[in-house]
């Protein structure tokens, strides 16, 4: 599962300082859940090729009535459900009442781990003006300049090493590094200058790859999202009654998502359960039912993602904040339309209006109008679940891959540079689900963006993609 750090701290000390050098690298995408999350923040981080979901808690103010009191309730929710909790302190303000007061609520939750981080660090003495936070009682503090960014690698690193276990190691390593410029899939084979017409080098390059990359196993992990009362409950049920369920009630706590394996023609998947189809027939208030860090790791943790929305609803601005989620994450997508019955056709026109402009730049996935309730359309969702799987674990060579590109520039050359035209050399698999390609070449940071989507659908098409997003990544030289 991937791990939860929320950040915790009283106003200004430098949550969202720290949470945007978080998110940065992956261009934080912030989920915004008016009503249910007040003004927390959700993002995908990855630092050091750790991948995890960082919360910003928003500001808590201990000295007004308890903390427990004037913490909203989500976000004493965040906390509970975070497994790394961030307690973040202003160095040159030192210690205030409301630092103890928070410190006094976290020390109650032995379970967590907690780290004090004394951040403003910069331009100080920072061990004389940390020395007075041990009074928390918390342990050892962190120093940090977040607005520097001093210390933050090595902080995340720290608490997350322990981590590791648990953590995939996802291709977004790679990806990440590659973008950082880092030298890590370099094998000898790629130091000497590549002639992607020789197929002696592609030969070269495909031999060193396939040792290294594994297709995924054949479980497909899906996962039902979607808001509120958008009918995701129905669906599982609804999925589950209609075919053979292998194992049904596994042991979970109230955090994590339920797994449950199932079967259908021979093929394995697992349901990734984030409304808790086994708490049917309780009374359950839907704020409490919904559980953002829930929906977002089933998301982290899925092969393909089924996002659910309601047809009498239509798109809402919460719908987009979690298809950021599932770009972000390079998931695979089905988007599925419920509530599909009993609609006039008037309003079903004005449903697939709004598809086709709020949705138009997910032009790769595969949409279904279905009918939770009375099983509609269900079935049919098997055979885009199993297709965007295929394509997202599909075999890439660096012969293929590089093939592609020179039809793509023949057809289309890159553009010219201050007098020098770019050049794209050859192209090899980064990775899978989602599909990475990596292109290396000349000049590469001046690629205009529409060249780099041109070659993003060029890709597309030639491959054959439907239903995963693709990563195309530049990278400098040979
Ligand atoms: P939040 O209310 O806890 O989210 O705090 P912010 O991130 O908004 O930061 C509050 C103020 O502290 C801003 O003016 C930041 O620029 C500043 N700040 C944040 N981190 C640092 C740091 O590492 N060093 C210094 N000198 N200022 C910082
Ligand atoms: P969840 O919160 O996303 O799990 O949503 P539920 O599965 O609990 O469904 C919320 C409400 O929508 C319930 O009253 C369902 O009966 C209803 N519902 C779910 N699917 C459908 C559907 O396909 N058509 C209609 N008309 N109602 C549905």
């Amino acid at each position: 599962m991937t791990p939860v750090v929320a950040l915790v701290g009283r106003p200004n000390v430098g949550k969202s300082t720290l949470f945007n050098r978080l998110t940065r690298t992956r261009d934080a995408l912030v989920a915004d859940f008016p009503g249910l999350t007040r003004d927390r923040k959700y993002g995908q981080a990855n630092i050091a090729g750790y991948e995890f979901i960082v919360i910003d808690t928003g500001g808590i103010d201990g000295t007004e009535e308890g903390v427990e009191e004037k913490m909203a309730e989500q976000s004493l929710l965040a906390i509970e459900e975070a497994d790394i909790v961030l307690f973040l302190v202003d160095a040159r303000a030192g210690l205030t009442a409301a630092d103890i007061g928070i410190a006094h609520y976290l020390r109650q939750r032995q379970n967590k781990t907690t780290i004090v981080v004394a951040n403003k660090t910069d331009g100080i003495d920072a061990d004389s003006h940390c020395a007075e936070f041990y009074q928390l009682g918390l342990g050892e503090i962190a120093q940090i300049a977040a607005s520097q960014g001093r210390g933050v690698h090595q902080l995340m690193e720290n608490v997350l090493a322990p981590f590791a276990e648990n953590l995939k190691q996802h291709e977004e390593s790679a990806e990440s590094a590659v973008e950082n410029n880092e030298n890590v899939d370099e094998s000898d084979e790629w130091e000497h200058d590549f002639d992607f017409s020789n197929e002696n080098d592609t030969a070269l390059l495909d031999e060193a790859l396939e040792n290294e990359q594994t297709v995924e196993d054949k479980n497909i992990k899906i996962a039902i999202v979607g808001r509120p009362n958008v009918g995701k409950s129905t669906l599982t049920n609804r999925i589950l009654g209609e075919d053979r369920v292998v194992v049904y009630d596994l042991p979970g706590t109230t955090r994590d998502s339920i797994y449950i394996p199932m079967e259908r023609d021979g093929q394995h998947y697992t349901i990734i359960d984030t409304a808790g189809v086994r708490k049917r027939g309780k009374v359950t208030l839907t704020v409490e039912k919904f559980s953002v860090i829930k929906t977002l790791q089933a998301i982290q943790d899925a092969n393909v993602v089924l996002l659910t929305i309601d047809a009498r609803e239509g798109i809402s601005d919460q719908d987009l904040s979690l298809l950021g989620f599932i770009l972000n994450a390079g998931r695979s997508l089905v988007i599925v339309i419920n509530k599909w019955d009993g609609l006039n056709h008037e309003v079903k026109d004005q449903v697939k209006s709004e598809l086709d402009r709020r949705l138009d730049f997910i032009d790769f996935a595969r949409v279904h109008f279905i009918s939770a309730l009375h099983g509609s359309g269900v079935g049919n969702l098997f055979d885009s679940i199993q297709e965007a799987y295929a394509c997202a674990t599909q075999k890439m060579t660096t012969s293929m891959l590089t093939r592609i590109l020179q039809m793509a520039t023949d057809e289309h050359q890159p553009p010219m540079v201050s007098g020098r035209r770019i050049k794209l050399k050859y192209a090899h698999p980064g990775g899978y689900n989602p599909p990475i390609i990596v292109i290396h070449g000349n000049q590469m940071d001046k690629l205009p963006d529409s060249y780099k989507r041109y070659l993003s659908n060029y890709y597309r098409r030639s491959l054959r993609i439907v239903g995963s997003p693709i990563r195309i990544l530049f990278q400098e030289g040979n």
